[in-house]
């Protein structure tokens, strides 16, 4: 045996006996193990909490709107608010358009919508209400999973509402699940120069979401990695959002998404040259699964962010779940990922490395194995 797999046994009996790693227990993972071996303890850890079901949910994206009064170094996706018709990039989608957007979706049969968009300061509260009711008029099937959490708090801050009485009217309106983005990385000092003052400091998203599950509303969680981060800020977060969900549980996943860097400020300033390596995504899911495992069992790859080659490996180091088939997402789309696939192709990618492929709905309950 050498000292890499007695160290992956090692790690293994403790997180198996029910202890959950400290920062600097994670960052000896991290330090002492190759890429290899920590794959190995976060697919042996994947084994005993999950087994070999691989799922997804049949998603369609709607992205509301692209102005935005944040100007994130990270987003390629936005236009400035202040730029409302005199801009022929910026849009607004008019309740006719989501209705034509779900007769798009509707051919597809999606298990959820999922709806984001920019911090539009023209919008009133209604409006919102107004498309999640259509879209529980058009598809009453489907689950509504809605808004990141910097979101909800930007249309509490504009229109004069506390969180509680906007989960309130949103949930009334249709609102199942929230999406959980936007959590960035929570350290203020990196979160600084990737974010700017209009979005919530990573205290407040923690804070928030704390509030948003007290009263039934759960969601997913993120950490966007690949830009002025190092491992550190890395775990740092990602012991965060653990510690959150044991104080108030409501984290259905944790979705780490890769910075995609083309067409970004952040890349025009010449801040971040080049994407993360193929490595660090196996390295940043494994180290999700041996650290939050426990407590968000759900470790989701997100193919359109790291492409599929890598998230299939990754299926072998702590993901479990592909996320969905995300079609028409304008956020990644903005930058340089602009990947399809289809329900066929998620399958094959399960299948083909012996895993057991798996529909599932927002919560991650199954709703159907794939049958040929
Ligand atoms: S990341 Fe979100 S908040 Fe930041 S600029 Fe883009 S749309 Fe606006």
């Amino acid at each position: 045996m050498n000292i890499g797999s007695y160290e992956s046994s090692y790690w293994f009996d403790i997180i198996s006996s029910g202890h959950r790693l400290d920062f600097n227990e994670a960052r000896e993972i991290i330090e002492d193990m190759t890429v290899h071996e920590i794959m190995h303890l976060a697919d042996q850890l994947t084994g005993t909490q999950i087994g070999d079901t691989v799922t997804y949910a049949v998603s369609y994206n709607i992205n509301y709107s692209n102005y935005c009064t944040a100007s994130c170094p990270i987003c390629a996706f936005y236009v400035p608010a202040k730029l409302k018709g005199k801009s022929s990039k910026g849009y607004e989608l008019s309740i006719e358009d989501v209705r034509s957007e779900l007769k798009k979706a509707e051919k597809l049969n999606p298990t959820e919508i999922h709806i984001v968009g920019g911090f539009n300061p023209y919008l009133p509260i209604e409006y919102y209400e107004n498309v999640f009711r259509t879209v529980k008029e058009s598809l009453p099937e489907v689950t509504l999973k809605a808004l990141t959490i910097p979101e909800i708090d930007f249309i509490a801050r504009e229109t004069g509402n506390s969180i509680r009485e906007v989960i309130e009217r949103f949930h009334e309106a249709g609102m199942d699940a929230h999406t959980g983005g936007g959590a960035e990385i929570f350290n203020p000092e990196v979160r600084k120069q990737i974010s700017t003052p209009e979005k919530i400091s990573g205290e407040d998203w923690l804070k928030d979401a704390k509030i948003i599950h007290s009263m039934g509303i759960r969601g997913n969680s993120t950490m966007t990695y690949g830009h002025v981060e190092n491992w550190d800020n890395i775990m740092d977060h990602m012991i965060k959002i653990r510690e959150n969900q044991k104080e108030v549980p409501g984290f259905l996943s944790f979705i780490p998404l890769k910075f995609s860097i083309e067409n970004t400020p952040l890349k025009k300033m010449g801040k971040v040259k080049h994407p993360a390596s193929g490595e660090k995504d196996l390295k940043v899911v494994s180290m999700a699964r041996i650290i939050m495992g426990q407590d968000i069992r759900n470790i989701s790859v997100y193919w359109v962010s790291v492409g599929k080659g890598i998230a299939q490996v990754a299926l072998n180091g702590g993901g479990n779940d592909l996320v969905g088939t995300a079609v028409s997402e304008k956020i990644f789309g903005a930058t340089d990922r602009r990947e399809y696939t289809t329900i066929e192709e998620l399958n094959n990618m399960v299948e083909s490395i012996g895993k057991i492929p798996a529909r599932r709905d927002t919560f991650y309950n199954i709703v159907g194995k794939f049958d040929r």
